[in-house]
């Protein structure tokens, strides 16, 4: 699965979606709906409901009131359609793309597929990624950065993170999300020869998943960093082969298996577009290409760069 986290924790909220979340000495987190919400036409109940709270929720937060005048936060849970788009859901839910994504933790607009669960809130506003503890101190900050009073940040217990209601994402995050931080790591040199996703394995034939994409080039093309990161890992790792790790910003990394030459060492502070190895067919592969992951929070994610998506 790409994201057997996100399915936990989209789990994890369904099994307590009985009452609500209640969180010992604090405010109630949120609300979840017990039943799935079952259309995105314009017409059904909830759309109606979850729009008109949106639309008064982004009042009270735009003004100076405090979080108690706010509609509380409340969930619809969504499964997502054959025929569904990012765009289409959020359009019809009248979420933003901020808060759509924010909350589901996607990594760009193509990360959905048809029987996901998406959570729906009741108000637009984002998930703060850089903090993770619930002390005051901390909702200060988090405030602070995204110029808000603390009075209105939610703590969410479950997932260690703070809602910031009517906020969108920062910039950064934001181009991640587009695509626009990552580049080919193979130059165009590469030919998309296995997609991310559902496909036979090569050598069982039976159905897995395939956690990256796979880019088909002659022995000795050159790699190149796929973003500015810092090398966390250059060795060998069971069937990647001949590996390297970058870690990038916001707890996102790259992957880079199946090299003949490994250029850079752990630790090594690397730009985008520079060289760090060499493609080569070691450990589990069938002909010379390049493995390439992108993960976001150890959860391997579609990779969407320009070129290849
Ligand atoms: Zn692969």
């Amino acid at each position: 699965m790409p994201s057997q986290k996100r399915h936990f924790i989209t789990l994890v909220y369904l099994t307590l979606s009985i009452t609500f979340i209640q969180i010992p000495g604090s405010e109630i987190f949120a609300v979840y709906d017990h039943l799935p919400l079952k259309s995105l036409e314009y017409s059904d109940s909830k759309i109606i409901k979850v729009r008109e709270e949106i639309k008064y929720n982004l009042q009270i937060s735009v003004s100076n009131l405090e979080q108690k005048n706010l509609v509380p936060l409340r969930f619809l849970v969504y499964k997502v359609g054959p025929k569904d788009t990012f765009f289409k859901i959020m359009a019809r839910t009248g979420m933003d793309l901020d808060t759509l994504s924010s909350v589901n933790q996607l990594a760009s607009p193509q990360d959905i597929y048809p029987g996901m669960e998406l959570l729906i809130p009741n108000m637009r506003g984002v998930y703060d990624s850089e903090e993770s503890s619930s002390e005051e101190s901390v909702r200060k900050r988090v405030a602070a950065r995204f110029r808000i009073s603390p009075k209105f940040l939610y703590y969410d217990d479950l997932r260690k993170s703070w809602f910031v209601p009517g906020r969108g994402l920062p910039k950064e995050e934001k181009n991640f999300f587009y695509g626009l931080v990552f580049s080919d790591p193979l130059a165009e040199e590469g030919r998309v020869s296995s997609k991310f996703g559902r496909r036979k394995d090569p050598f069982t034939k039976k159905d897995t998943f395939h956690g990256g994409i796979d880019l088909a080039a002659s022995e000795g093309t050159p790699v190149y960093a796929s973003a500015d990161g810092e090398v966390s890992f250059s060795g060998t790792r069971g069937g990647y082969g001949s590996l390297i790790v970058l870690k990038h910003g916001l707890g996102y990394e790259t992957k880079y298996g199946h090299l003949s030459k490994l250029l850079v060492n752990p630790g090594t502070k690397v730009k985008k577009g520079q060289l760090i190895g060499e493609v080569g067919m070691t450990g589990r592969a069938t002909g010379f290409h390049l493995h390439f992951e992108v993960l976001r929070n150890s959860m391997r994610q579609r990779p969407v760069f320009k070129g290849h998506v």
